[in-house]
């Protein structure tokens, strides 16, 4: 069942345009996934409703585009590189990352509860009957005869220069938030900008994930949408403004149709925080493979400024211009991911029904990747494939709309249904005595009367 809505939803993703597997005519790549024309537009519509919440919304936050590749020792001052150079082992489950030597064996009892379970397939069941040790975190199997421990390195080397021998190894950026970082100083000084304030990121971020799976749950290259808020050195104000951003953060979630009882916080215990973080949150979604973190807020303190004013040699204090107090600013972050976004609300919009014979996804309309589809009724008909043309071009450029003469209405209700149009607007004869229209809501299948003239204020108000 649960693998049923993951292979529902990957091949609705593929036969309607929203998500392809990476170079696909080649065989495919793990971890690798395009995005569609259906798929852009409702990825765009997740970072530019992100973007308008964070940097808009909140005065005291202002955007960035930094570069994905820095120098070198920007990854030394994070950590990346030493961090996760381990010899480790995954969980082939949780997808957690242990030292081998530490995992406890797994008992005949533990190995028997998990080949009761009828939904394994023949390889899953001879890795767990040879399995010798078990995940300390959710209690699977692991067979470390098949998994051998690695040298882990998530971050992705890349060369700069063009001499073979002479080239400089670099890394494409495991996250965005070090590009914030980077440039804190440059926003303070050119914005006049005072603490507490925000600097908000969307872009590309590359991780060697050992695992990649779950279709885009886990890939190698995804987006973030980060926002580092700068604040005074104090653990109570801390305290504050990680309080304050988990219910924003909630909040924003929560207001654009997720259903409340699929979306939690699950809090860190101290032993399972990154290095860096003082207090750690995720938000959780309750996906068909359990609950799965899609955005992080974690208290990072004064961490990531102290170690690159260490590495770089450059003074990153901040002064209080009325009182003189000069401080490393503590960071509360909110790490949300766009892919991760883009699928959970395919997951959550995605319905059946069959009494309606329809399978339809119910995007919020400020998601959904199409607003509006215009048909003329009848194909054939000049004059009504004219009117329904000019009603088109009068709408495309404020709502994305979709124009459909293929087959008859009662299918394009269906095509735009699967795809999450919430608005189709018919032409029909009436429309050329009247100069009104129908508009049928995705939702309930009812239909109004519209004039024409009436059309742009209308989808104006149902957005907004
Ligand atoms: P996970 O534990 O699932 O690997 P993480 O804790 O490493 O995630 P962060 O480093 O906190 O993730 O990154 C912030 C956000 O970036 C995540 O909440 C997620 O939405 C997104 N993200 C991280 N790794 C990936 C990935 N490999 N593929 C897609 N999105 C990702």
């Amino acid at each position: 069942m649960i693998e049923d809505l993951m292979s529902k939803i990957t091949s609705l993703a593929k036969r309607r345009g929203f998500i392809f597997p990476g170079s696909e005519i080649y065989g495919g790549i793990a971890g690798f996934y395009d995005y569609g024309p259906l798929g852009v537009e409702l990825k765009n519509n997740i970072k530019k409703l992100w973007w308008q919440e964070m940097v808009y919304k909140h005065d005291e936050i202002v955007g960035l585009d930094s570069a994905i590749i820095t120098h070198p020792k920007v990854w030394e001052a994070s950590g990346h590189v030493t961090a996760f150079t381990d010899p480790l082992i995954e969980c082939r489950s949780c997808h957690k990352r242990f030292r081998a030597d530490n995992l406890e064996n797994i008992s005949d009892k533990q190995k028997s509860k998990m080949l009761s379970k009828q939904s394994l397939t023949d390889k899953n069941k001879e890795y767990i009957k040879n399995a010798d040790k078990v995940c300390p975190d959710c209690g699977y199997a692991i067979n470390t005869h098949v998994d051998t421990p690695k040298q882990f390195n998530l971050l992705m080397k890349t060369y700069l220069g063009t001499v073979e021998g002479e080239k400089d190894a670099t890394y494409l950026r495991g996250e965005t938030c070090q590009g914030i970082y980077l440039n804190y100083k440059n926003v303070l000084d050119s914005m006049w900008k005072k603490i507490p304030f925000g600097i908000a990121q969307i872009g590309k971020a590359f991780r060697n994930e050992i695992t990649p799976g779950n279709f885009t749950f886990r890939t190698r290259e995804f987006e973030q949408m980060e926002m580092q808020w700068f604040i005074k050195a104090d653990l109570k104000e801390s305290e504050k403004w990680f309080t304050y951003w988990k219910e924003e953060r909630m909040k924003w979630y929560l207001s654009l149709g997720f259903k409340k009882e699929n979306l939690r916080f699950r809090d860190h215990e101290p032993e399972e925080r990154a290095h860096y973080a003082k207090a750690a949150t995720d938000i959780e979604y309750n996906s068909p493979f359990s609950w799965k973190e899609f955005e992080g807020i974690h208290n990072r303190s004064d961490w990531d400024l102290s170690r690159h004013s260490k590495f770089s040699g450059v003074d990153l204090l901040y002064t209080n211009n009325e009182t003189k107090d000069k401080y490393i600013p503590w960071i509360i972050e909110t790490s949300a991911g766009a892919d991760r976004m883009t699928l959970f609300a395919l997951l959550d919009a995605y319905h059946e029904e069959p009494e309606n014979k329809r399978v339809v996804l119910k995007f919020h309309p400020k998601l959904a990747p199409v607003k509006v589809a215009v048909f003329p009724l009848m194909a054939n008909k000049q004059e009504i494939v004219d009117k329904a043309k000019s009603i088109f071009d009068n709408l495309k450029l404020d709502f994305h709309t979709m124009f459909d003469d293929i087959g008859n209405v009662g299918k394009r209700y269906r095509r735009q249904d699967e795809i999450g149009t919430p608005w189709c607007v018919t032409v029909d004869y009436q429309s050329l005595e009247d100069d009104t229209v129908t508009v049928r809501d995705r939702d309930n299948m009812q239909q109004e009367r519209i004039k024409i003239s009436e059309l742009p204020q209308y989808f104006t108000e149902k957005l907004k």
